[in-house]
């Protein structure tokens, strides 16, 4: 059932709908513009109208009213100078959306189009994926209108410095724990915590996840989020008899969470065709070398283009969205937020995709989510797909306060068994408030009542 003919059903039936209605008005008018904002709360509000409607003390609590407001949204000037010796400024933010279950968690994105509105969108997002992990995480998120595209290491290295010289002020083990997103990955976050350590003077291993390896970083933190989008899509296809196993897969993206969906993916028997990055992708009928991307990627940072420099029976295409047109059984979109409109939801429906797993945050628009649900597309949101990256960061504050680090193999155990908790708990959601199998709705029912439950026994 998509979510237009889920709002249609419940419509009317009480006072729940009503609510929905205003509360989605009132965030409007108090947000102006922040149109990605908007999505984000609609989709969560609309999924939780069941939920109100048996429960209405969730309303008598003001509990969405409450959540819908961060806590406190921090801007600040990053000032940095380039390598000609030019004084640059971006801004920086850091949202601190909800504490109810643990310290605020949640990744920094530096990507020339963040602003205010990405940044509570993906807060907020965060409050439900962490609280569905099952683990003592709040809702944050930050980052800054950085490019890191063309600069030099050292540039990097002077805006990481000046972005934590400010934001060490607002963060803390207990407090609140960023990570990496898209633009940071364990270089920036290495001279993040260089700076935070001098500014405080101790080595508070737990202020910051995603760290390398030799200095508190968790092994398979830098795999968790695709591997964690594997296993979820995995347990999801295997409820209709269907798997990885000889399947055709499109993964957008070839960051962090793109290369390790990809490798897990290829693990299970399925053959990548495609990815991209936000100049173009690549379609490699063959299946595409992991290596060569990791190379390019990981190691030279280049883009995606030079693929088919060292392996001309690849094509490269300019421009992202294309790759939606490539058929596919299985698409994982893991570049960025709203890279699926309705028009390639309903190509890729067309070319007879089974199942679309969101690696990224919010990657397919509210359309494009209707088109596959519609479709009887099998479909896995965001909030609970991606939650392997962030649960892995909870599993690295864990080693941290122990003052010890696990295996490799022991943390991926662990991941499995949370994703495998997230799908079980989001079907029984799903399943317990009427719409089964629908899994963006249960995920954010699961999500919703456990910070919901801790908001009321904390009162107001
Ligand atoms: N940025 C990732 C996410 O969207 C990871 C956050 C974290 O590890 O704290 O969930």
């Amino acid at each position: 059932m998509s979510l237009v003919q889920f709002v249609e059903q419940t419509l009317g039936t009480d006072n729940a709908h009503r609510y929905i209605n205003q509360l989605l008005e009132t965030v409007q008018e108090r947000n102006p513009s922040e149109v990605e904002f908007h999505q984000a709360v609609r989709e969560v509000l609309i999924s939780l109208i069941p939920v109100l409607s048996q429960k209405p003390k969730y309303m008598e609590h003001a509990v969405l009213d409450r959540l819908v407001e961060p806590d406190r949204l921090i801007s600040f000037r990053v000032p940095w100078t380039d390598d000609t010796g030019k004084i640059r400024v971006n801004r920086g933010y850091r949202v601190q959306f909800s504490n109810a279950i643990g310290p605020y968690k949640g990744g920094l994105r530096f990507h020339p189009s963040v602003n205010a509105s990405i940044i509570k969108f993906l807060g907020f997002e965060q409050i439900f994926k962490n609280a569905l992990t099952g683990q003592s995480i709040g809702g944050g998120k930050g980052g800054a209108d950085f490019d890191p595209r063309g600069k030099s290491d050292l540039e990097i290295m002077r805006f990481c410095q000046s972005f934590m010289t400010e934001l060490s002020k607002h963060i803390g083990p207990d407090t609140d724990v960023p990570a990496g997103d898209i633009g940071v990955g364990a270089r920036e976050i290495g001279y993040m915590f260089g700076q935070y350590k001098k500014l405080v003077g101790a080595y508070e291993a737990g202020v910051l996840t995603g760290k390398g390896i030799g200095y508190g970083g968790s092994l398979g933190r830098k795999e968790a989020t695709g591997y964690g989008a594997v296993y979820f899509v995995e347990e999801m296809l295997k409820s209709a008899g269907l798997g990885f196993n000889g399947s055709t897969v499109v993964v957008s993206g070839s960051g962090n969470v793109s290369i390790y969906a990809m490798e897990k993916a290829m693990q299970l028997g399925a053959k990548v065709v495609a990815c991209s990055d936000s100049s173009g992708y690549i379609y490699h009928q063959a299946g595409i070398n992991l290596d060569t991307i990791k190379r390019l990627k990981e190691v030279e940072y280049r883009r995606c283009q030079d693929y088919v420099l060292e392996h001309p029976d690849a094509v490269y295409v300019e421009g992202c969205s294309g790759i939606w047109t490539i058929a596919c059984d299985i698409a994982l979109p893991c570049a960025t937020q709203n890279e699926i409109n309705k028009l390639s939801a309903e190509l890729l429906v067309r070319n007879g995709v089974k199942a679309v797993g969101e690696g990224a945050n919010m990657p397919s628009t509210l359309e494009a989510i209707d088109v596959f649900l519609d479709n009887n597309v099998l479909f896995a949101p965001a909030k609970a797909a991606n939650a392997g990256g962030v649960s892995v960061s909870a599993l690295e504050m864990a080693q941290n306060s122990a003052r010890l680090a696990w295996t490799m193999e022991e943390v991926d155990l662990k991941l499995q068994q949370i994703m495998h908790n997230i799908y079980s708990e989001s079907l029984k959601a799903s399943q317990d408030y009427g719409v089964p199998g629908n899994l963006v709705v249960g995920a954010n029912i699961a999500g919703f009542v456990k910070v919901a439950d801790a908001m009321i026994a904390q009162g107001v």
